[in-house]
């Protein structure tokens, strides 16, 4: 399929090939590859600034993965890589405490009416892996709950699959993963209160926490029903367990307070990664201090990390929420991607496909369907995944990356201003006709 594309190029196809030799599928993520859209060499990258990537065959293209999230500045932000250099010259890693990683929970703290106290980590899924610890810890219990659908990085007892029914048992989502790892996991059904009621009506005693994405970014974008987190919040209180908001994608993105702001919900505990770093490996987990001291070295639940609170991340992550804190990167964006999604749908429209978008803050989705609004995991599944590939290789050759898969929430950034918006939509009105033809 992908000989019949014009992009990337044969310098990209020349890397992808020497990469398969050396890396599995060549790539370091299954995310990055292009198996969801009819597979061929992903786009290698040379270099990227502001809203735009430019491939090693020198395409440019408008870019809406973001690094998967981080980049809400938009590429290569002056005040970031500044910082990140300067504090490269002082030294990578010392393996004892800087003053940056206080600077940056001091700026979680604050931004984050949740959070108290914050340990920081490498990643989300040691984000997703250390909050579950500590919600078992903290109330020794050991049931987790999470949703179909929801993506809380590659932890074996959450990388689970729902069976079928509103409410399961979770069934291993991998191979690799033991069916005894995730005995305690019970998946429920994203935005349907009733199968989580279900799950505390059963299991109610022995449940840690349920896990959730506030709004769902690895299903496409779906935002929560009215009443779903709040119901959860109930439920949580109601049975002495904790609620965790995987904010790994929308903490930032969503509002500058995180989706726990936007939406009008708090939680116990919050995981944190993405655009706390600013585009370097860092996450973070935060709560109340009372709950947060339950970790090593104030408490029992061991947690540790080598490079945990590494400089350059904190550098970065510093650089990037004073930017956010005040609220003007979330104002300039709300035009921009209004701009954008109404022109998607105009031309959309003009070419007669089904088409829907779905936003919140800074996160938005597109699906190729008939219907109005989508919120479960089931109605993403049943969009036609085939108009999709098409759209994105459409997309591609035409100057605009997207994630290539259909289930992936898309990125916008500060940096995408009227000529990105512009070349967007002239690239959709040609994906969009490749769709309808
Ligand atoms: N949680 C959510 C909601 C995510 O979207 C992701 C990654 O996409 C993760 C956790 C895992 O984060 P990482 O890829 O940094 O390990």
């Amino acid at each position: 399929m992908s000989q019949t594309h014009a992009r990337p190029g044969p310098k990209s196809n020349e890397w992808f090939e020497r990469a398969q030799k050396f890396t599995p599928g060549g790539v370091n993520s299954p995310a990055r590859a292009f198996n969801g859209v009819g597979g061929g060499a992903p786009a290698f990258i040379d270099h990227a600034k502001g809203a735009w990537i430019t491939d090693v065959d020198g395409n440019d293209y408008v870019d809406y993965v973001g690094s998967f999230g981080p980049m809400i500045l938009g590429h290569a932000d002056p005040r970031v890589v500044e910082a990140v250099q300067t504090q490269a010259a002082k030294g990578l890693s010392f393996g004892a405490p800087t003053g940056l990683e206080v600077q940056l929970a001091e700026l979680i703290t604050e931004m984050v009416a949740s959070i108290e106290s914050v340990r920081m980590v490498n990643s989300g899924t040691e984000a997703a892996m250390t909050a579950v610890r500590l919600s078992r810890g903290y109330t020794g219990r050991k049931k987790i709950l999470k949703f179909a659908g929801n993506y809380h990085g590659h932890v074996d007892a959450l990388l689970v699959n729902a069976g079928s029914g509103a409410l399961t048992l979770g069934i291993p989502g991998s191979p690799g993963v033991p069916e005894s790892v995730v005995a305690d996991t019970l998946v429920a059904t994203y935005n349907d209160l009733d199968s989580a009621r279900q799950a505390f009506e059963q299991h109610g005693d022995d449940i840690a926490c349920v896990m959730v994405e506030p709004v769902a970014g690895n299903m496409n974008c779906v935002p929560p029903v009215d009443g779903f987190l709040e119901g959860l919040r109930t439920l949580c209180t109601d049975y002495g367990a904790l609620l965790v908001f995987d904010e790994v994608m929308t903490g930032f993105r969503v509002h500058p307070g995180c989706a726990q702001a936007y939406f009008g919900v708090t939680p116990d505990v919050t995981a944190l990664g993405k655009i706390v770093g600013g585009g370097m490996p860092v996450g973070a987990v935060g709560g109340p201090a009372e709950v947060m001291k339950t970790l090593a070295p104030t408490g029992p639940v061991y947690q540790a990390g080598t490079l945990s609170g590494h400089p350059l991340g904190m550098a970065a992550g510093i650089a990037t929420l004073e930017q956010i804190r005040g609220g003007a990167v979330h104002q300039a964006i709300e035009p921009q991607l209004d701009k954008l999604l109404a022109g998607l749908n105009e031309r959309a429209q003009k070419h007669g496909v089904p088409f829907l978008t779905q936003s919140a803050g800074a996160m938005f989705g597109m699906f190729f369907t008939e219907a109005k609004t989508i919120t479960r995991f089931d109605e993403v599944a049943a969009c036609d995944l085939d108009a999709f590939s098409r759209f994105f290789h459409g997309l591609l050759d035409n100057g605009v990356y997207l994630a290539p898969a259909a289930f992936e929430a898309a990125f916008i950034s500060r940096a995408h201003d009227d000529a990105a918006i512009q070349a967007t939509l002239e690239a959709a009105d040609k994906a969009f006709a490749a769709v309808a033809a």
